[in-house]
């Protein structure tokens, strides 16, 4: 049987590739026909839609926007769930709400079809590279079935509870990079002002505390102004929409986040919406009338 992969997109088209080197025999679909063809170049099948997919596949892999696209992609006309069999599996790598999860999954098991929400952290050079660190909900036999498929684009694949878990671990990962991000421009953008070299700065402080991963991936770009994506912050501020909407449903007040979305609504009105979300720093630039360079 062969596997399917929807969503060729920045992350889905080096994540598909990982497959094929792992030998696995892929099925693809994506509404842009430009991934298609350099996906399909690589010697994966094309299909016409997901339906066409989940009929060819015992295992489909999704890595798509947001919960709109994923529900439209499963549920909608010519979805998943029609060409699904009992005993499919749907593997959503994309990250989405925790609750659209749960309900897609719902759906899905009335025909027999089980599902995993499973996001990933790491970004693209990770998703190259196929170390990608996984974070999965769903159930422990089902998880078992499809680590080899997770590993083959993985450094690390951590099963963290039931379905939606997946997504509620990626939130929790998405306050801490967003917050990170928004610390880094504040100390960068102080250090510029004050007249002290922010490259100084930061070789000073990544060895000790302050140090992170967000600060050796994030500062660099941002002293040497390449805010290409990477991670686009359009799609940073619907991954705290998502946190928001979480949050509130459940009683959680996240008053760093809900400060840090709204500078992020800012940088989208801006035009910066496409760039990488370490364009946060021109925020705070705007503010303090400084660039910060090496
Ligand atoms: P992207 O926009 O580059 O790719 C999405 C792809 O899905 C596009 O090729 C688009 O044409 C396709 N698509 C949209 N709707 C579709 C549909 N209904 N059917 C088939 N194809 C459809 O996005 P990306 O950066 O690859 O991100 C994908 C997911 O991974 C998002 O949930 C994102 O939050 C998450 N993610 C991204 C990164 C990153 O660094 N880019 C890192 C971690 C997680």
């Amino acid at each position: 049987m062969k596997t399917g992969f929807i969503g060729l997109g920045i992350m889905g088209k080096p994540m598909s590739r990982n497959l094929m080197k792992a030998g696995y025999r892929l099925v693809v679909f994506d509404t842009d026909p430009a991934p298609m063809k350099e996906v399909t170049a690589d010697g994966a099948e094309a299909a016409e839609s997901p339906k066409e997919v989940a009929g060819k596949c015992d295992v489909i892999v999704t890595m798509l926007p947001n919960s709109p696209h994923v529900r439209e992609a499963v549920l909608g006309e010519n979805g998943i769930l029609e060409g699904a069999s009992p005993g499919t599996t749907l593997i959503d790598m994309s990250s989405i709400a925790p609750l659209v999860s749960r309900e897609i999954a719902g759906t899905l098991a009335e025909k027999g079809v089980e599902m995993l929400d499973a996001p990933v952290s790491g970004g693209e050079p990770k998703a190259v590279d196929g170390t990608l660190s996984v974070m999965v909900g769903g159930k422990k036999e089902v998880f078992e079935k499809c680590c080899p498929v997770m590993k083959a684009m993985a450094g690390s694949v951590v099963l963290v509870g039931d379905i939606g878990a997946g997504n509620i671990a990626k939130l929790a990962n998405q306050i801490v990079v967003a917050l990170h991000i928004a610390a880094m421009s504040e100390a960068l953008v102080l250090a510029a002002k004050a007249g002290v070299r922010p490259e100084l700065v930061y070789q000073a402080i990544r060895g000790g505390l302050a140090g992170s991963t967000v600060l050796d991936a994030k500062a660099r770009l941002v002293m040497d102004r390449k805010f290409a994506p990477g991670f686009r912050v359009n799609l940073h501020i619907k991954d705290l929409g998502n946190v928001l909407e979480t949050s509130r449903e459940i009683g959680v007040p996240l008053p760093l986040t809900a400060a840090v979305m709204e500078m992020m609504q800012a940088l989208k009105v801006d035009g910066s919406g496409d760039e990488d979300h370490c364009s946060l720093v021109k925020y705070y630039e705007k503010m303090a009338h400084i660039e910060v360079n090496r």
